[in-house]
């Protein structure tokens, strides 16, 4: 059996990083950025209030309280016509220029209106309550670097900054094909020896969860040309493809059979459970993912294997799942068998602890306990862990 971690770097290597390619800022999130974003403006543009009040001079509200003339009222948007001389004062509201002459804000809530008449009742120092030219981002900064993955936020001062379209690695296209002639996808009522098809479903909206471009290449029959032909259309217009089934040692593993022919593929059985047989390979330059049939060793398959490996094509600097150190909170048996096993576990989160239980059945058919549990935790070979026990999980939420 091939070791977990040798086949994680042989994924790896082999999935190389996508083409930069200009996207819009708003399509951007969860992208990783190909260039330095330097700032060819500065934030805030201009001198403004942070407050809604009034600009007046510090050295005319020294002993309050002061009498001043209002001379104009300056909204957002707006520029100012007056400038602000000795016993004058500009109403304001928040995020308008600052008038010249002036050099503070008064909060409204620190004045009385009268008419022109305005009262402070408070003395402020030069700059109170105003935002500089450039007091976020001076003009020339370099404000994110290459490799920055996007979040809203860098959405949101890529957008301050005027940028309409950035350089990041795509997201990538990925094709996932279901597999078998027992297979029904159409919601029509089962004949006999048939099972629903979910691992399409499963796959795509993995795919849609981590920030990918899920490509539904439909379901195929348990047939050598129809199966060539939808894994070469497929490559040829997708970044990667994720087959689930027919890569066992059945007869009418057709998958395996034609991906032997046209693809440079690496059959492994690794030391996991579940997930131990994984194939992996290119087709030309396009990574393949023939991922087992069985529902959850497809899902395990999924995070363990070919996750990591999209998440690289992206750039992303963190391909792997956080671990954690949880507590057990019931024991979580096993037994020796040389393999580590991938748990389907439930992690809870209480007065800042992270305790893990079983997410129910383990079996590779149960659907159920992968789709109620939260986490995998991590069983190496041996017996297992006692309640109280300290082990590792993986997050998948
Ligand atoms: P295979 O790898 O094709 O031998 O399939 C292994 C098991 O997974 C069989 O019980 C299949 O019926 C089941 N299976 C394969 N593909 C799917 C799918 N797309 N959805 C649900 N079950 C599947
Ligand atoms: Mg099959």
């Amino acid at each position: 059996m091939l070791p977990f971690q040798d086949a994680l770097y042989y994924v790896l290597q082999n999935c190389r990083k996508l083409k930069p390619a200009l996207t819009p800022v708003e399509k951007s999130r969860g992208l990783v950025l190909a260039q330095d974003v330097v700032a060819l403006e500065a934030i805030p543009p201009f001198a403004n209030t942070a407050m809604d009040g009034f600009a007046v001079r510090s050295q005319d509200v020294k002993t309050p309280p002061s009498t001043l003339r209002i001379i104009e009222t300056i909204a957002a948007g707006h520029s100012p016509k007056m400038e602000v001389c000795e016993g004058e004062a500009s109403r304001i509201m928040t995020g308008a220029p600052i008038p010249d002459g002036a050099n503070a804000i008064v909060m409204v809530e620190q004045t009385e209106v009268d008419g022109d008449e305005l009262t402070v009742n408070i003395s402020v120092p030069v700059g109170n309550h105003i935002r500089p030219i450039g007091d976020d981002i001076p003009k020339g900064e370099l404000v994110f670097e290459k490799g920055t993955l996007l979040t809203p936020g860098h959405l949101g001062v890529l957008s301050s900054l005027g940028l309409v379209e950035v350089v990041v690695l795509p997201r990538p296209r990925v094709g996932v094909i279901s597999t078998g002639d027992e297979l029904v996808a159409d919601g029509s009522a089962l004949k006999a020896g048939q099972i629903r098809d979910s691992n399409r479903c499963t796959l795509l909206a993995l795919l849609e969860e981590n920030d990918m471009s899920p490509v539904d290449l439909g379901l195929l029959p348990d047939n050598e040309d129809a199966i060539e032909k939808g894994l070469v259309e497929g490559a040829a217009t997708c970044d990667a493809l994720i087959t689930s089934g027919g890569v066992s040692m059945g007869d009418f593993d057709y998958v395996k059979s034609v991906l032997q022919r046209i693809a440079d593929m690496r059959w492994m059985q690794i030391d996991i459970k579940p997930a131990k047989p994984l194939a992996f390979g290119l087709i030309a330059d396009t990574p393949i993912f023939g991922l087992p049939g069985n529902p959850v060793s497809s899902m395990v398959s999924f995070e363990l294997f070919a996750r990591p490996g999209l998440r690289a094509m992206m750039g992303r600097a963190d391909p792997l799942r956080k671990r954690v150190v949880a507590t057990a909170a019931e024991n979580l048996g096993r037994r020796p068998d040389g393999k580590t096993h991938f748990v389907r576990a439930i992690v809870d989160y209480v007065d800042g602890k992270v305790f893990v239980k079983s997410g129910g059945g383990q079996g590779s058919h149960m659907l159920a306990s992968m789709a109620r549990s939260n986490s995998l935790a991590i069983l190496p070979d041996g017996s297992g862990y006692s309640k109280g026990d300290s082990l590792e999980v993986l997050i998948l939420d």
